[in-house]
């Protein structure tokens, strides 16, 4: 029925779903599942079947079916099949470690019959549902295992010098593949170096060059509660941007450039370079203020001041120059509260090798 019409036809038109019947609209959401099935790779469709509690009843009877079709025989599936599908919901550098922790498991008596209840998210993980009173070795090797994880970067599964960072564990150099992607480069008055993430499955990402003579149009955001600056240089003008109707995600990737001050590294390097005959007066006089009340903070001694917070340390220069009276009390002067911030600080930064790259490479601060 719907052969010859690509999946985003089919979407626009679910979008539009007030012209089309109940029926139809089931038949084309039909559609789409099934080729997603069609599409997904064998790991996801096991999982899927093993995870059925998180799908439709009528899910689980398409993927038995696809699997079927791919000579996978669901009836051979066994504690192993389990196992796999969860490590695979976890970072791949975590597999063995999290493969040996099952080994254990089944070692002392645990098998899949007793399912776990299981998350990863904002760097904690949780592993329940082994507490069992007969049997309370089975909890104490998942406590075992998970502080083993902490210690593992969960990309390349290395133990040297692991950091939790934005919600994972990675050692230095996996963190620095991440973080060299943030850095805006070769920064001059012809144009700058930036990386272009992927926006589609399978693609990889790539730094391209861009010349200031491309940008045609800057549009410029402060966020005061944030402390965050945003600035887009688009290859638009403001005319063309206000009447195009084009919202594929590479028609934004092509067109679009977006930097944000709490993400990438030299913003405000790249700020000062906006040349100013592309700004509109209003954004040119925004952008001035902005530079020029930049302030050296007393704590990491860094020009990284913008309002009255530190983007680099945190601290508020209001608080700086003048304490709260029960932080006086507290230390006995102005001084010692100063010196109280700055070994703080440096306790911050002894073991923290993100933050310290972008003090030794963020050239907006020097
Ligand atoms: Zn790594
Ligand atoms: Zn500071």
């Amino acid at each position: 029925m719907f052969e010859n019409e690509p999946n985003d036809f089919l979407l626009h038109k679910i979008m539009n779903s007030e012209n089309y019947s109940h029926e139809y609209i089931k038949e084309m959401h039909n559609e789409l599942e099934k080729r997603r099935i069609k599409n997904s790779s064998n790991e996801m469709l096991i999982f899927e079947f093993i995870f059925s509690e998180k799908y439709s009843k009528e899910n689980l009877t398409n993927v038995g079916l696809e699997l079927k079709n791919r000579g996978i025989d669901t009836s051979k599936f066994d504690d192993f099949t389990y196992i796999d599908c969860v490590v695979f919901q976890f970072p791949s550098g975590w597999e063995s470690l999290l493969k040996e922790m099952f080994l254990k498991l089944k070692d002392n008596g645990w098998n899949a019959e007793n399912r776990l209840h299981f998350n990863f998210s904002f760097g904690s993980i949780n592993i329940e549902g082994l507490r069992n009173k007969s049997n309370p070795v089975l909890n104490d090797i998942v406590e075992d295992y998970i502080s083993d994880l902490f210690k593992t970067c969960c990309h390349c599964s290395s133990t040297d010098k692991v950091e939790y960072f934005e919600d994972l564990y990675l050692c230095p150099s996996c963190m620095l593949e991440i973080i060299n992607k943030r850095e805006i480069l070769e920064i001059s008055k012809f144009g700058f170096v930036y990386y272009n993430g992927p926006i589609y499955e399978n693609e990889i990402g790539r730094f391209d060059k861009i010349r200031w003579s491309e940008i045609k149009y800057v549009a410029f955001e402060q966020n005061l509660e944030l402390d965050i600056i945003k600035v887009d240089l688009n290859k638009l003008t403001e005319e063309e941007l206000s009447s195009n109707e084009e919202t594929s995600n590479s028609f934004f990737r092509d067109n679009y450039i977006s930097f944000s001050s709490d993400y990438h590294i030299n913003f405000f390097e790249l700020l000062g370079h906006i040349p100013q005959n592309i700004l509109s007066t209003k954004i040119k006089e925004e952008i001035n203020y902005v530079l020029k009340k930049i302030k050296k903070c007393k704590v990491c001694e860094k020009k990284a001041i913008i309002n009255d917070k530190c983007l680099l340390c945190g601290n508020y220069s209001s608080q700086i120059e003048k304490p709260r009276e029960i932080w006086i009390k507290r230390f006995g002067s102005k001084e010692n509260y100063l010196q109280y911030l700055k070994d703080n600080y440096l306790n911050f930064t002894k073991n923290n090798y993100s933050h310290n790259y972008i003090l030794e490479n963020d050239k907006s601060f020097k």
